[in-house]
């Protein structure tokens, strides 16, 4: 497996490429990508939601469903349950269509219980959560325990199997292991020191990144990063006074995962994803088979 300081590309004109974090926390990172290129930094993107193996329930066998809650609801809401599908986790399951069995074996899938019963009391209502599906496998289990699943009423029971498999993003949504994956242009704030300076600009601002400073007749920049680049600087300034631009080779990226596995997993598989690419092409065009 790649680790972080692999990341070493070259940017435009030979400069090496720099990755510095600047908010880490166990489900989201943020951090600055310089002198990079657009379809590098996309193509980090576009794995990391599509093309890199999440597990997730897939079939729903059920045996019982009481609830007011159709069977198909249900299984789309088993579906979306993120279940934990960190490197470990996930160590030894193979991808169903590469098994030998017909529909599902524990080489390819892990099985996951639900038996509930209602409340005694007719007055109650039971909320069966996420925590209550049982696994075979202690590592492949709910991320979150409190995930509503279904009501129970008196005298009604839940009892069905939910087969989790792996997958990837672009199948189906469930598969997707990040919640934000995106990334913007480093913003570049200029101001035209030839005109007058123009304080309506840093009124006009609604993240507080520009701060007038009438004692030394300028305007500060606070915080670019948080910079929109929504332009109503630009809009209150009649005179023209800033300019909102970004650099071309600098970026900001944010990922945040559903908890299935951590920022850092995704992203060093990601680059993984990438460089498997990268070989089968140059294998490819050095007449190899691929
Ligand atoms: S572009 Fe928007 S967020 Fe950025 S400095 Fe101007 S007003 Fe503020
Ligand atoms: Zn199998």
């Amino acid at each position: 497996m790649m680790v972080l300081e692999d990341l070493e590309v070259k940017g435009e004109e030979g400069s090496k490429m720099e990755i510095e974090v600047k908010e880490k926390n166990e489900n989201e990172i943020v951090f600055i990508i310089r002198n990079a290129e657009v379809p590098f930094v996309n193509a980090i993107r576009r794995i990391a939601m599509m093309d890199i193996p999440k597990i997730a329930i897939e079939d729903v066998n059920i045996v019982k469903n009481d609830s007011a809650m159709f069977d198909e609801v249900l299984a789309h809401r088993l579906g979306l349950t993120p279940l934990f599908s960190g490197l470990e986790a996930i160590e030894g399951l193979v991808m169903s269509e590469d098994c030998d069995c017909e529909d599902y074996c524990p080489r390819c899938s892990v099985s996951l219980t639900l038996n509930k019963t209602g409340p005694a009391d007719k007055a109650e209502t039971k909320i069966v959560y996420s925590k209550d599906l049982s696994s075979t496998d202690s590592q492949i289990k709910s991320v979150y325990d409190t995930i509503p699943l279904l009501k129970l009423k008196k005298d009604q029971d839940v009892e069905l199997e939910a087969v989790a498999k792996l997958g990837f993003g672009k199948d189906h949504a469930k598969w997707i292991p990040t919640t934000v994956c995106a990334y913007k242009q480093y913003p570049k704030i200029t101001f035209n020191e030839d005109l007058e300076v123009d304080y309506e600009c840093a009124k006009a601002c609604p993240r507080g990144i520009l701060k007038a400073d009438k004692r030394s007749k300028k305007i500060k920049v606070n915080n670019i990063e948080n910079c929109s680049m929504c332009k109503s600087c630009v809009r209150a300034s009649e005179n023209g006074y800033v300019n909102i631009g970004y650099e071309k080779n600098d970026f900001i990226f944010r990922l945040e995962t559903d908890g299935s596995m951590t920022p850092e997993e995704v992203l060093l598989k990601s680059c993984d994803v990438l460089s498997e690419k990268a070989e089968k092409f140059i294998t490819f065009c050095k007449g190899g088979k691929v």
